[in-house]
């Protein structure tokens, strides 16, 4: 075979990283023309409703070894974009009576694209059952790579705020995203594949039973408060989230630490939402 000139190669590795493609998820090349044909798995069905298989590569399926709930009957397969994985997310998360239990769901879950091309499950750091809940966006490269969200440059920014505070993830956060996969190349996550993660997140929240929730960035809060208003409008501004058990819990949206890297004269503001957090945990009889 002839050798590939370098300008060639260049050419096709720029071309690997304008659609997206930035990292390599694999020590060596796969040739996926060689595999065999994909298999199908179980992806939890809701109540009542009838089985169905969504097709996985076969490695993925040895997640489904792990602990969780019960597992479910074989289905029939169904399209990775089907509103039914919602409903399948929904029922799924529903029979989680712990966070260990939804996090065993979650990693055995098939039913989100983006799953295939993560490296890792990002589920959540810090210390379940803390007083503040911390929910992002979506795992970036780092927490792809190490599976623990907010652990690149904007998480690193993150906890130094917190600490500011006299908060770390060590003792008083509970930290997650609202997407357990990374996006590739970090693109903003469909709406479909949001609507099957906050299904999970939604439950999260519920059994992390947090004191009060801080919705990280735009596309955390409008997810969770499902409203279209921007960010700007949002911040610093106490809402309550009603949960699907009846609870409802106190809600600040603030700045994505990621936005205050590229505009730092808004930490201003952020720091604004740090002294109200604190306060209200004050009002709790929690600090
Ligand atoms: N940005 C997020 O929203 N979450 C992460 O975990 C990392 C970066």
């Amino acid at each position: 075979m002839q050798p590939i000139p370098r300008e060639d190669l260049a050419a096709l590795l720029q071309w690997y990283v304008d659609q997206g493609f930035d990292e390599t998820i694999g020590e060596a090349p796969v040739d996926r023309f060689a595999l065999p044909a994909p298999v199908a798995v179980a992806v939890a069905p809701a109540e009542g409703a009838a089985p169905r298989l969504a097709p996985v590569a076969p490695a993925a399926s040895a997640t489904a070894a792990r602990p969780g709930p019960p597992p479910l009957p074989p289905r029939a397969p169904v399209p990775l974009e089907s509103p039914q994985l919602v409903e399948d997310a929904r029922a799924l998360a529903r029979r989680c009576t712990s966070v260990a239990e939804l996090e065993a769901a979650i990693r055995a879950f098939e039913g989100c694209a983006l799953k295939r091309t993560a490296k890792n499950t990002v589920f959540a750091d810090g210390v379940a059952g803390a007083p503040v809940m911390v929910v992002g966006e979506a795992p970036g490269a780092d927490e792809d790579r190490l599976g623990k969200p907010f652990v690149g440059v904007s998480g690193q920014l993150m906890d130094r705020m917190f600490e500011a505070i006299g908060m770390s993830r060590q003792r008083d956060l509970y930290i997650t995203n609202i997407i357990f996969w990374r996006p590739p190349g970090n693109r903003t996550p469909t709406q479909a594949e949001q609507a099957i993660c906050l299904a999970f997140t939604r439950r999260h929240i519920e059994l992390a039973q947090p004191k009060v929730l801080v919705l990280a960035g735009g596309t955390s809060a409008k997810a969770i408060l499902d409203t279209t208003e921007g960010i700007m409008r949002l911040r610093g501004k106490w809402t309550a989230v009603q949960l699907d058990d009846g609870s409802a819990v106190p809600t600040l949206p603030t700045f994505h630490p990621a936005y205050l890297l590229r505009t730092p004269a808004s930490k201003r503001q952020s720091w604004i939402d740090l002294l109200a957090i604190d306060k209200r945990l004050r009002e709790l009889g929690l600090r």
